[in-house]
């Protein structure tokens, strides 16, 4: 496996960065995930714009998009994989210890994960703890992902793959790496940007291509949704067919159904939506 660091390509097992950079001690860092099918990457301009609007947040110079491209490309012609996902991260860089930000420049890493497409549907979990919806971290897609893992791990025990947050006002959030959506009398509906939420591509995507609302719902509108769905760049739109101890029985349900296929048929035929 190869992949990008310090401006070239390098063996992922020799690839060395220091144990002094920022992303490592304080969680100063920024990332993306972008899927790439047949080594050609979706969505690469959402991705590269968002990771500029992360680094602004942060604090970070803007990061170099033909840079971010030309590693994207070479990373996936030196590991040829039919469905996998580029991991770009970039960080503060090399620095002392504590929280000031040293002299070096960033860090840019690219690597590349082998993976499988994700089934129709799964088991989520709703955690006691809160994303925080107006935190200087808010919206931006941070190394910090600590209350992840941690959420993650919980919703593992419960048998689910994804755990979901409502925020500070008790409105339904967003996942640990997803967007949630509900369908209530026909319509879908996700939590507006304002409730915390991470602004998700393939959540645009979707508000886009099905005309689903931004609306405020509370945490409990999942004890009485019709149906409920998760989007991601790795699940794209996949089904829930449980939540807690809700069962979903026949889920993708009618309207999931059609989301999921209208997101394959546009995302198929357009790699740079
Ligand atoms: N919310 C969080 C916290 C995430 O980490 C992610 C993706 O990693 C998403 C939502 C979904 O975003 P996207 O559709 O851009 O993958």
């Amino acid at each position: 496996m190869k992949i990008w660091l310090d401006g070239g390509l390098q063996d992922t097992e020799s690839a060395r960065v220091s144990v002094f950079d920022h992303g490592l001690t304080v969680g100063d860092g920024i990332f993306e995930t972008v899927k790439a099918v047949d080594g050609r990457v979706f969505a690469l301009t959402r991705h590269l714009d968002r990771l500029t609007r992360s680094a602004r947040g942060l604090g970070l110079p803007d990061p170099d998009h033909d840079e971010v491209r030309r590693a994207c490309a070479a990373v996936l012609d030196a590991n040829p994989v039919p469905l996998g996902r580029l991991r770009i991260t970039y960080t503060g860089g090399h620095g002392p210890l504590g929280s000031d930000r040293g002299e070096h420049g960033p860090t840019l890493v690219v690597a590349l994960g082998e993976t499988t497409r994700r089934p129709d549907s799964t088991a989520v979990i709703t955690v006691p703890w809160t994303r925080n919806e107006r935190g200087a971290l808010t919206g931006l897609k941070t190394t910090s992902y600590a209350e992840n893992v941690v959420a993650l791990a919980r919703a593992r025990e419960q048998g689910a793959s994804e755990a979901l947050f409502g925020n500070t006002v008790g409105q339904l959030c967003e996942g640990t790496g997803s967007n949630v959506f509900v369908v209530l009398d026909g319509e879908i509906h996700t939590p507006p940007l304002a409730s915390g939420c991470l602004a998700g591509i393939t959540r645009a995507l979707t508000v886009e291509w099905t005309g689903a609302r931004e609306t405020d719902l509370p945490l409990d509108v999942l004890e009485r949704a019709d149906e409920i769905f998760l989007t991601s760049t790795l699940r794209d739109v996949q089904a829930v067919h449980r939540v807690d101890g809700r069962e979903l029985p026949g889920a993708p349900g009618p309207v999931t159904a059609k989301a999921m296929r209208i997101f394959d048929e546009r995302a198929g035929n357009d790699l740079d939506p």
